[in-house]
């Protein structure tokens, strides 16, 4: 009987949902002693959980609007002559490509929950006052760059600006933050800055916006160690700030002096996690076959729920065996963690070779809270585990057993 038929799959359907929601359950019980909680000042970023409620949502939809802005003493040549709002919009395609592939980074590193979209106003929007004057990155009697809250407040002010400028033609009804990009010429504005202000950094079309991305669009370079890769380096600058607004903390160093050229030693800006992460080196990698980009911590998408629960395995008795799947591949366990702190932790996850770090919610952004590694092992290509291979961390070891293109087999053993 058809109706009996689908009585039948009707009840099996919810046996399956029901089944789901309690492996959800017992798994959140399971990994409770890994979660380890925020211990940095509230509202700071961190590796803890929970990620504060001010952030932005880091699934379903979000909209970013895109502000170009210009110079009195750095125009854009013919900046009248470009029309705007068009698929190809002259003058603009890179930033175009750029845009679009921060926009698949995300969605990809997200397994899809995250759906940014990008809303540029593809118009110079020419700066009521000069770079020099308020808006550069460094003072204008030296080459010191400003750095707390001389950079805060130029930035806050070319994004209110920007915001001001572009609210007569732009709607921001919907808009979640808004990034603002200096033309190239604009060289002394380099770095890429994420603001968050609870009460709102501007109000346009009734829209309180919370969020201001800025940044330069010239200097960033790729560094010379990424050989043999192809970088998307602004793509990755603009995802990189995008994900702070997610709540993800900076795992580059941030302490790192510069020197009088301006310029900072690319080793120990890095020296944390290398460019395994985008928070640590804001650029987006292409192995050479281009179909694989650079990924993001397991831990960092446990914390933004791109990863449930059930994709990690937190151990606490040993010796365990536990089989990861690659990151970029949907599904499977994605990390082992052993809780060895209230605030620390050691994880492992898989990268076509198994990676360890230890990830410590105590240490402020910026300042290491994730370290991948040993001292033998500092975070380059070397830091990946092969077949066969050892590695102590936390008086634990970690072992790979079986290592395929299906992922890592590893062993960790207590002290
Ligand atoms: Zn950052």
């Amino acid at each position: 009987m058809p109706i009996l038929r689908e009585d039948v799959a009707d009840l099996r359907e919810r046996m399956d949902e029901l089944q789901n929601q309690v492996a959800e359950l017992t798994a959140h019980q399971e990994v409770a002693a890994c979660r380890l909680p925020n211990r940095v000042d509230r509202g700071r970023l961190s590796t803890g959980f929970p990620i504060s409620s001010e952030q932005i949502p880091a699934s379903g939809n979000v909209n970013v609007a895109v502000l170009f802005v210009d110079f009195p003493d750095a125009p854009e040549p013919g900046a009248h002559l470009k029309s705007f709002g068009h698929a190809t919009t002259p003058g603009f395609e890179r930033f175009e490509d750029d845009l679009r592939v921060a926009e698949d980074y995300l969605q990809a590193m997200s397994y899809g929950a995250l759906d940014l979209t990008f809303r540029p106003h593809f118009k110079w929007l020419r700066m009521p006052a000069t770079v020099s004057e308020i808006y550069s990155d460094f003072y204008s009697d030296s080459r010191t760059l400003k750095s707390g809250r001389g950079l805060n407040m130029t930035r806050l002010t070319l994004v209110r600006d920007a915001i001001e400028l572009a609210d007569p033609d732009f709607d921001f009804k919907g808009i979640d933050s808004v990034v603002v990009i200096a033309t190239p010429k604009a060289e002394s504005i380099k770095r890429g800055r994420t603001q968050t202000l609870p009460g709102g950094i501007s109000y346009a079309d009734d829209q309180t916006i919370r969020y201001g991305i800025s940044m330069g669009s010239s200097a960033n370079d790729p560094p010379d160690w990424a050989g043999g890769f192809l970088a998307n380096y602004e793509a990755g600058l603009i995802a990189h700030e995008v994900a702070h607004t997610l709540g993800l903390p900076d795992l580059y160093d941030v302490g790192v002096e510069t020197d009088s050229e301006g310029n900072q030693p690319a080793n120990e800006v890095h020296r944390f996690v290398g460019d395994f992460d985008i928070m640590g080196l804001p650029a987006i990698f292409w192995t050479v076959t281009g179909d694989v980009p650079s990924q993001m911590f397991a831990w960092s998408r446990w914390q933004l729920g791109w990863l449930r629960d059930t994709q990690i395995a937190c151990l606490t008795s040993f010796p365990a065996s536990v089989q990861l799947t690659p990151l970029e591949m949907p599904g499977g366990i994605k990390a082992a963690v052993v809780p060895l702190t209230e605030t620390i932790a050691l994880v492992v996850e898989s990268r076509r070779g198994a990676l360890v770090y230890m990830v410590d919610t105590s240490v402020p952004s910026g300042e290491g809270p994730i370290v991948v590694g040993s001292p033998s092992r500092p975070p380059g290509l070397s830091a990946l585990l092969d077949h066969g291979d050892v590695l102590s961390a936390g008086g634990y070891s970690v072992t790979v057993k079986e290592a395929t293109s299906q992922g890592d087999l590893v062993v960790i053993t207590a002290p």
